[in-house]
């Protein structure tokens, strides 16, 4: 059984992953870590800092905020605890302690866990390498009103994706058009644009236009179990794994997935 310290348990991918762990016999659930603010009432067996629980051998799997990410980072280098991280929004200083951890541990990391959004990611390289170069490139991200950081780690993903497969100049990222006379499209920018509201758990769409017609390949996740579902793939693969930075694609290549 691998042993799993779940980090920001009471949050909603938190409480997500913990569902998907109990349908697994494969891990064991070692302990919960959140805030005490957070923690349900009378909780046993939670704890506020990692510190108090991560062994060698045990697996983080963390869905929390950028400084719990780069703390439990450092802290699962320095006990030898392997990690899959899912926190979006990091900053240059805790996407390093996120990089500089995985030079000791195993580290799978992903702004999106979803097998839909891996196979997005796949198809729109396809796409970009059969259409002309001059096909424009929008994405277009909707979450639930509570989401902390804009644009989502998967829409940032999905440009880097673009950008790459562009292999050109003006392949930046530009982020919302703005108001007023803002001017012709520049040739080679990558709309992104945030939406913001209700409950929508995560949806992607990314629009290719050329002259004339557009194609839009679109991906919604309904429920954070499909997140979650793809944190275990990483954790299984996390506990086998060499010291290294990996990404759910890895881990699905290494193991596959069955849901
Ligand atoms: P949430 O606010 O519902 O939950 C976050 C939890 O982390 C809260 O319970 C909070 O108390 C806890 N937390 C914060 N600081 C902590 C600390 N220092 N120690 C312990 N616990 C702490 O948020 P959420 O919707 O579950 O999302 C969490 C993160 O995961 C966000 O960055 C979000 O963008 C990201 N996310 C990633 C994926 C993915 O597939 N990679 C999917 C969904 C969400």
């Amino acid at each position: 059984m691998i042993p799993i310290v779940l980090v920001g348990a009471a949050g909603r991918m938190g409480r997500a992953v913990e569902q998907a762990l109990a349908a697994s016999s494969e891990f064991v659930l070692q302990a919960r870590v959140d805030r005490a603010a957070n923690q349900p009432a009378g909780a046993v067996g939670w704890v506020v800092d990692a510190a108090e629980v991560l062994r060698a051998g045990d697996v983080a799997v963390e869905f929390s905020d950028p400084a719990a990410c780069a703390a439990l980072a450092r802290l699962c280098a320095e006990r030898g605890a392997g990690l899959v991280s899912g926190t979006t929004g990091l900053d240059a200083g805790q996407d390093e302690a996120v990089r500089s951890a995985a030079r000791s541990v195993a580290v799978v990391r992903g702004a999106n866990f979803s097998l839909g959004v891996a196979v997005l990611r796949r198809v729109l390289r396809t796409a970009l390498a059969a259409l002309p170069s001059g096909w424009d490139v929008e994405i277009i991200e909707r979450h639930h009103r509570l989401k902390a950081d804009s644009p989502s780690g998967t829409a940032l993903a999905l440009a880097a994706d673009a950008a790459a497969q562009h292999g050109r100049e003006g392949g930046a990222p530009r982020f919302g058009r703005g108001q007023g006379r803002t001017g012709p499209r520049a040739a080679g920018e990558i709309g992104v644009h945030s939406v913001r509201g209700g409950s929508w758990v995560g949806d992607h769409t990314v629009l290719l236009a050329g002259e004339g017609e557009w194609l839009e390949l679109r991906h919604v996740a309904q429920d954070r179990l499909a997140f979650a579902l793809g944190a275990l793939v990483a954790a299984r693969f996390v506990a086998g794994a060499a010291p290294g930075l990996y990404s759910l694609e890895d881990a699905l290549a290494a193991g596959g997935r069955s849901q």
